[in-house]
């Protein structure tokens, strides 16, 4: 037998697959499944942004891309950081990626290897913990539990630190809890950081515009500009302008890590599609008013969601301030029987009760770094929803 290459082996692919497999199977056979897994907007890409990427590829852009991606577009990246956060950054210092996705592994890859230590506030995407993985690195995870609204506290952050820590990965607001945070919880983590100049920072804002209550996006850059030549910035336009099978992201820092990371972009592709960075420019230097309408109608369901299942027994749900998630713990239900006859030991045993005997989908916190919570896509609509909390609902009252 083939012996494959170590990293790939270490490389554990999402828990959720066997889960979607079996939501696949079920709908098959017929059954009504309501799949609230997926972490991609249910909103169509806006029309002029699909229009643009047309024209481009009719006007011949359709040649290879600069590696690093087109000056027009790494302007607009630039240019809309500093309109969001007054701060001048420089387009040379703009790399285009696959994804924000990309723009992590890169990041990844130039940094850290065998020895070195990332540290993951917890619950975290699961992307992170496969890619620290794949690059030789050992992921450190900081339990921010429910009770501190799933914030990275300082104090956490600083006992997780050692000589070893390379690179601290920041997300809010947070896949999967929701969280988001305010510049003065950055400034105080930045405080920390001052401390530790060896140690890194990737702050993913793919998230930045699902905010709610009149919130701001606050990114660790902007609260903290001292620590610029620590600090590497990823976002995209996947989430924001439901863009996520045109893989287009970014991200910046100071030139020493973008450098490293164009190597491993040149090294695996070459470049970004060059209609989805037409794509991504017309999304970017476009009106902008409709994110306020997305994040207006994610806001509601969110209300329908929080609403409903704080009202369900065995439930504890926090009110997510931002994307596109819920977060609820359901430690109260562990430990139970279903009508079904099955005991719910942990978060895997409950998200795959669920599905079997109510056909609703959800993603365990496990599978987040983060046991005893399930995590539920409001990317879906109103009507969708409420159908959905009303199962969970009457699958938590039937446990005994
Ligand atoms: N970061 C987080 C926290 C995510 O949830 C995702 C996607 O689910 C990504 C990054 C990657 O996004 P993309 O590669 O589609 O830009």
């Amino acid at each position: 037998m083939t012996k494959f290459a170590a990293r790939v082996e270490r490389t554990e692919l999402a828990a959720t697959m066997a889960m979607a497999a079996r939501a696949r199977a079920l709908r098959a056979e017929g059954h009504d499944v309501i799949s609230l897994s997926l972490g991609e907007p249910d909103f169509p890409t806006p029309e002029r942004v699909v229009q643009a990427a047309h024209e481009a590829a009719l006007r011949g852009e359709t040649k290879y891309p600069p590696l690093g991606g087109t000056e027009a577009l790494r302007s607009a990246v630039a240019e809309k950081f500093h309109r969001e956060h007054g701060m001048k950054i420089r387009p040379a210092d703009v790399l285009v990626t696959n994804g924000g996705k990309q723009a992590i592994f890169n990041v990844l890859m130039s940094l850290t290897e065998r020895g070195d230590e990332v540290i993951i506030p917890a619950p975290a995407w699961a992307g992170y913990e496969q890619t620290v993985n794949f690059a030789g690195a050992k992921p450190v995870f900081v339990p921010c539990p429910q009770e501190d609204g799933f914030m990275l506290q300082p104090q956490a952050l600083e006992r997780a630190i050692t000589s070893r820590t390379k690179l601290l990965l920041l997300n809010y607001p947070n896949n999967p809890s929701g969280a988001a945070c305010t510049e003065a919880q950055l400034k105080a983590i930045a405080e920390v950081l001052r401390v530790y100049p060896h140690v890194w920072v990737l702050s993913d804002d793919i998230y930045e515009h699902l905010l709610f209550d009149g919130r701001k996006h606050a990114t660790l850059l902007a609260a903290a500009p001292d620590l610029a030549d620590r600090i590497v910035t990823v976002s995209g336009v996947s989430k924001t302008y439901a863009m996520t099978g045109w893989r287009v992201g970014w991200c910046f820092g100071p030139a020493e890590i973008i450098k490293p990371c164009t190597v491993v972009q040149a090294t695996a592709t070459s470049g970004v599609s060059s209609v989805g960075q037409a794509a991504a420019l017309a999304a970017l230097t476009g009106p902008q008013d409709f994110l306020a309408e997305r994040a207006a109608a994610y806001q509601t369901r969110r209300d329908i969601v929080v609403a409903a299942l704080n009202a369900v027994p065995g439930f504890a749900c926090h009110q997510p301030e931002g994307a596109f998630y819920v977060f609820p713990s359901i430690k109260g239900c562990l430990g139970k029987t279903t009508p079904g006859g099955r005991k719910l030991a942990t978060d895997s045993d409950f998200t795959m009760a669920l599905l079997e005997e109510t056909h609703t989908g959800v993603v365990q916190g496990s599978a987040f770094a983060m046991p005893g919570h399930i995590r539920i896509s409001t990317a879906t609509s109103e009507a969708v929803l409420a159908k959905a909390c009303a199962r969970i609902a009457e699958f938590a009252a039937a446990l005994r």
